[in-house]
């Protein structure tokens, strides 16, 4: 456990939570800015508004789960005004979503937009990628104040965003609109307003950019759960794979390391670790783990073929419920389809189909329907589940 706090990351963890990120994946390019529409610091400059520090001036207390080296959460207090809370410190997600992805640097907005939340157990991903997407529709004209319940919802505007998380929160007006989520909200408003629903399957992506990592993109597409981002990204390291030499925009002969990394990250959550408890030890150490609790000479190799088996079973559960990743696609922005023109990522545009490719070929899957191979699932002891789907 000593040796666990010692990591860099865990002293950052205890300090600010998640928020130590914050500030740096702004001027990145990491952190998505005006629903991935613009960049930084052309649209949003304020990035320090936003940083850890800023965020622990309302922190009263510390919190975390049990025996962890790095407890994260916190106990925080707004004391008066507008947005006067006291809960839960919002984590890097929930900061960046409310704030640089609406133009937003009104740190006590995101501290109540978070709470309501909390409190309804909603999302704060799905909530603030929804009003994002609102706020562009509002802006091009797909929606106005009459649809709005006279709310304006212009990008920065605090006072709109934490008005339209209460009214999602209850279902309330427009609020009802919103409240499944941007998918089902474009079905209902139309007018071409599909296009700023920063979706995949349903699920808003999350507050990490693919074209900085575009590891990240391929896991948004084929993960059993579409739209994640705490399960594979070969370009984060931590397990040996991150490769120095390949630039972010090297797009070919990924495959391998991405099923590694995600292999490994289905092992850490088949075991019940914290996602972050990843950053506190040497990727290794989770097979001394395996092997104190179940007896067996658990190696890394090990790990990556039972978590392929954990993936591939979670994909053909999906099939069988008609559900082919293939068929769907990354909104444009997501991917640079348009290229960003100004910011870290200007000019940027993935090469979604050679990182597919090359994923798919590693693990024997076809690349069209998505249906593995019979020798693929004869490699992972998955023979059986081949004769009861065969006709997948
Ligand atoms: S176990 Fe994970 S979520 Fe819990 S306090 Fe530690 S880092 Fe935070």
């Amino acid at each position: 456990m000593r040796e666990m706090k010692d990591f860099p990351v865990a002293a950052a963890m205890r300090q600010w939570g998640t928020n130590n990120e914050t500030e740096g994946a702004i001027v990145s390019g990491d952190a998505p800015i005006k629903n991935w529409g613009g960049s930084y610091p052309e649209d949003f400059s304020n990035a320090e508004a936003l940083n850890g520090d800023n965020v622990i001036k309302y922190q009263e207390k510390r919190y975390g789960c049990r025996h962890c080296p790095a407890p994260c959460g916190g106990h925080c207090k707004v004391p008066d005004g507008p947005y006067a809370m006291e809960g839960h410190k919002p984590e890097y997600e929930t900061v960046s979503v409310f704030g640089n992805n609406l133009l937003n640097d009104n740190l006590e907005s995101i501290f109540k937009a978070n709470e309501l939340c909390n409190q309804y157990g909603i999302d704060t991903i799905s909530v603030g990628a929804t009003i994002g997407f609102a706020m562009d529709c509002y802006e091009k004209g797909i929606i106005s104040k009459a649809d709005t319940d006279g709310i304006e919802l212009t990008w920065g505007n605090h006072q709109a965003i934490v008005q339209m998380t209460e009214k999602i929160c209850k279902g309330e007006g427009f609020g009802e609109v919103l409240s499944n989520g941007s998918k089902i909200a474009a079905e209902k408003i139309g007018g071409g307003s599909e296009e700023y629903a920063i979706q995949i399957g349903g699920q808003e992506l999350p507050m990490h950019d693919g074209k900085l990592y575009p590891g990240l993109a391929t896991q948004y597409q084929y993960n059993s759960t579409p739209g994640r981002h705490t399960q594979a990204c070969e370009d984060w390291g931590r397990i040996g794979i991150h490769r120095e030499d390949r630039k972010f925009t090297d797009y070919a002969g990924r495959g391998k390391d991405h099923l590694v990394y995600a292999a490994h990250r289905t092992i850490v959550d088949c075991e019940g670790l914290c996602y972050y408890s990843t950053y506190y030890y040497n990727a290794p150490d989770i097979t001394e783990y395996m092997t104190a609790v179940t007896g067996w000479d658990y190696t890394m190799d090990n790990c990556t073929l039972d978590g392929e088996r954990v993936m591939t079973l979670r994909s053909l559960f999906n099939l069988r419920e008609g559900i082919n990743p293939r068929e769907w696609k990354l909104p444009g922005r997501s991917i640079g389809e348009p290229a960003l023109k100004a910011g870290p990522l200007k000019g940027v545009t993935l090469d979604m189909e050679t990182m597919a490719k090359d994923f798919y070929d590693v693990l024997g899957w076809d690349i069209n329907t998505s249906v593995p191979s019979r020798e693929s699932l004869e490699r992972l002891g998955l023979d059986e589940v081949y004769d009861k789907f065969g006709g997948l």
